[in-house]
């Protein structure tokens, strides 16, 4: 992959580029807790974006989308452009959160290339956005920490793509180590790393459907979850433990006690799963993720048909330690923990099972975890 963009580069553009990495990610567990200041924890996969660079002597950044083959072209003078709503503004986004954060940047010649599926729920958006900013940084010869580039990537997909993002996936292209998960905490955005046992697989399950819901629901939720901590009096429902319920699920309309439940219990349970990990009990790390799921599709109410299908073939398959919904939800991805060995006879029996429940073809992905975000170097 390495050398073939490099040469791509070259038949495009008649230079010998730099070269950068971001990866994609999974969630394991936390989910909609990110915008409650709570605890997610999400792994970078081997399924990467590249960019390959080089610097032009204006201010013009031209780049060609592999994927899409797509060219796009703006310059880093129009300071207040409107976004043109294609793949252009993740990459004009991020140009324009670097410059603004008072880098100035010289215009570069961009060739980009991913394997990570687009709109797949594996965060091809961070991934490019992250690849932009590695490579944009690097022609104008700009050194910023990750923390840095993951909060200005963040702001590009909230500012000018228009998506009210938490930070988990840019955190994750940027922070990922091989073979852990980190546990971040989206308050202080510290992490922690938690080694992922050599024997474990991460299974992602594409159901292939998108329910329209997605987008509404998404808003409703977190105007939900709003309500539920001012009514209690606390910055976000990350301050209340599930010791805590008892109290206040009875002055809480019926619906925002639900949808407060899942995040106060979804925040223990990334507790209790990283606890899992530390002491190398996947069984109970299992238990957590199924718990998850039933806290999303019952208190939460984000899965469908095709989610909880995905993970019932999951369940009790062997080698199987949990399933669960992950992303959004209203379709996408089941994520599962599956040792080694049992990884084929999962993939068939997901397939297998999910044509017969519903017609339609799967996509399976099997993940590991790998580092974050790198300069590559041509072979
Ligand atoms: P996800 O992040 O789950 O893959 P999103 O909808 O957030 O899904 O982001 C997908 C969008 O990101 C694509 O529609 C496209 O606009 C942009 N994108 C991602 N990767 C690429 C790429 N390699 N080339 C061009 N655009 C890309
Ligand atoms: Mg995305």
């Amino acid at each position: 992959m390495i050398t073939s963009i490099a040469q791509e580069f070259f038949k495009l553009f008649s230079r010998q580029p730099r070269l950068f990495r971001a990866p994609g990610r999974v969630n394991l567990i936390g989910e909609h807790t990110d915008y409650n200041d709570g605890f997610v924890m999400p792994a970078a996969i081997q399924f990467a974006t590249f960019a390959a660079a080089a610097p032009r002597e204006d201010r013009t950044v031209r780049a060609f989308s592999a994927n899409l083959g797509e060219w796009i072209e703006f310059s880093l003078d129009d300071t207040n452009p409107t976004p043109p709503r294609t793949w252009q503004d993740y990459v004009q986004g991020v140009a324009l959160m670097i410059e603004r954060a008072g880098h100035r940047l010289r215009g570069v010649d961009l060739l980009i290339r991913s394997n990570v599926p687009l709109g797949a729920g594996l965060s091809s958006s961070a991934a490019l956005e992250v690849a932009t900013a590695k490579a944009l940084l690097g022609a104008s010869r700009i050194d910023l920490p990750p923390l840095e580039i993951a909060k200005l990537c963040q702001q590009a997909e909230v500012e000018f793509v228009g998506m009210r993002c938490g930070i988990m996936d840019q955190f994750a292209s940027c922070f990922g180590e091989d073979g852990q998960a980190l546990l971040l905490d989206c308050r202080t955005l510290d992490h922690e790393q938690l080694p992922l046992p050599e024997a474990v697989s991460l299974i992602v399950a594409n159901t292939m459907v998108k329910h329209e819901l997605a987008g509404s629901a998404y808003n409703e939720r977190r105007a939900d979850c709003e309500k539920a901590a001012r009514i209690a009096d606390v910055p976000a429902l990350r301050d209340l433990e599930p010791g805590d319920l008892g109290r206040w699920m009875p002055r809480w309309p019926q619906r925002v006690g639900r949808r407060a439940r899942h995040v106060i219990t979804e925040n223990a349970r990334a507790m209790q799963a990283a606890e899992a990990l530390r002491a190398g009990h996947l069984h109970d790390f299992g238990a957590a993720m199924y718990a998850s799921h039933e806290s999303l599709r019952d208190d939460y109410e984000v899965s469908c048909p095709e989610l909880d299908i995905m993970v019932e073939l999951a369940r009790g398959a062997p080698g199987v330690y949990g399933s669960r919904m992950t992303g959004g939800g209203f379709g996408g991805c089941t994520i599962s923990l599956v040792h080694h060995d049992s990884v084929e006879a999962l993939r068939a029996r997901l397939i297998e099972g999910y044509k017969s429940a519903t017609g339609r073809d799967a996509v399976i992905f099997i993940c590991r975890a790998v580092a974050g975000a790198s300069e590559e170097r041509a072979a």
